[in-house]
């Protein structure tokens, strides 16, 4: 598909550039074709006056046709000479220009085809265990209600979870939309805060997880949206990594025009050859599955991720495993007093 619109595209500008070289040879032949003849009878005239003054000889015939046939025909090769060599180089220009057109259309494709095949991936399997687990139940003439009932309730939790995979792919996808970072205001780093313990509080008092926030009061530009959800997800991951009883902290400071926010937690940590990982699409530590048995889809700090890169901050780990993590944003941004 690619090949053909390199192809194509190429066919195009070269087209462009030999319409604009063709219509500059035309121009430059009538121009000198007009001089020479010029020329010619401007010499011709110049000599049958000096002859005139002499009156002793007929004036020679300086002004020959041929001659100047000659040079117009010269003039013609020269130039189709040139339009040949223009229309050469310019191809392989054109070719090399419309792969560097393309590149960055054709990195949005595949990484779009990518994320399809990925989703359909994550979608299959649970549906497919769902759907036999129902065929199942519904083959055996001896079912009990009270069976059923414990199928429809282990239904209604895998559709809760492929709800929530809908939804993070949802965030995903709309945090890659180039117009993302049109939703930028004067946003405040303490409501942005609250409202992300507010909303990750219920799962942290579930393990009894203390939340110790310290923040100024910054006003700066971001995307209040974007920076809730990334906090949510860096809070959310803390509390899941952790052991009951452990402590989060959240901090915020201002340096250089920057805006530094970290989330230090005392949990099971992130082994050094996975951290280079752990921000790819679905990717999801052994630690993360095994030992503590956490839920997810590895699609949370992806998004965080594509938040940070919105704001065109920088996302950072520092971890030890079972000591525990520290996840550092940093965004240049524009701060009001
Ligand atoms: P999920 O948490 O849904 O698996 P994420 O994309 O949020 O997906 O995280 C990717 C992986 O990074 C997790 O599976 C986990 O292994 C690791 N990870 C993220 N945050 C932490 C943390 N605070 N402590 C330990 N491991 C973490």
């Amino acid at each position: 598909m690619f090949n053909s619109a390199r192809l194509k595209i190429t066919a195009w500008y070269l087209l462009i550039i030999m319409i604009i070289s063709l219509a500059f040879s035309l121009v430059i032949y009538r121009l000198l074709s007009m001089e020479i003849e010029r020329f010619a009878l401007a010499q011709q005239f110049r000599i049958e006056r000096r002859f005139n003054v002499n009156e002793l000889l007929p004036p020679p015939v300086v002004f020959d046709m041929e001659l100047v046939n000659d040079v117009k025909n010269r003039l013609i090769l020269n130039l189709i000479v040139i339009n040949s060599t223009i229309l050469l180089v310019s191809g392989v220009l054109s070719f090399f220009l419309a792969g560097r057109t393309l590149k960055p259309i054709k990195n949005m494709v595949d990484e779009q085809n990518r994320f399809i095949s990925d989703a359909s991936h994550e979608f299959r399997t649970p549906l497919t265990s769902l759907k036999s687990a129902m065929e199942v139940y519904l083959r055996d003439p001896k079912l009990k209600l009270s069976d059923a009932k414990q199928l429809i309730k282990e239904n209604i939790d895998e559709v809760n979870r492929l709800q929530l995979l809908s939804d993070k792919l949802l965030k995903l996808a709309q945090f890659q939309k180039p117009n993302s970072m049109a939703n930028f205001a004067q946003v405040t780093l303490k409501s942005i805060i609250t409202q992300a313990v507010r909303q990750t509080k219920p799962m942290a008092k579930l393990k009894k997880i203390k939340i110790i926030s310290q923040s100024p009061d910054l006003k700066f530009l971001a995307n209040q949206t974007g920076l809730t959800d990334l906090l949510v997800i860096l809070l959310d991951n803390a509390i899941k990594y952790s052991p009951e009883h452990k402590s989060i902290k959240i901090s915020a400071k201002k340096y250089d025009g920057n805006l530094e926010i970290s989330v230090t937690d005392h949990g099971i940590g992130i082994e050094p050859s996975e951290i280079p990982h752990i921000f790819d699409r679905f990717y999801r530590a052994d630690s993360a599955r095994s030992k503590i048995n956490a839920t997810g889809y590895g699609l949370g700090l992806s998004i965080a991720k594509k938040i940070v890169d919105i704001h065109r901050g920088q996302i950072s780990v520092v971890s030890q495993p079972k000591k525990g993590s520290t996840f550092t944003v940093k965004i240049p941004t524009k701060f009001f007093s």
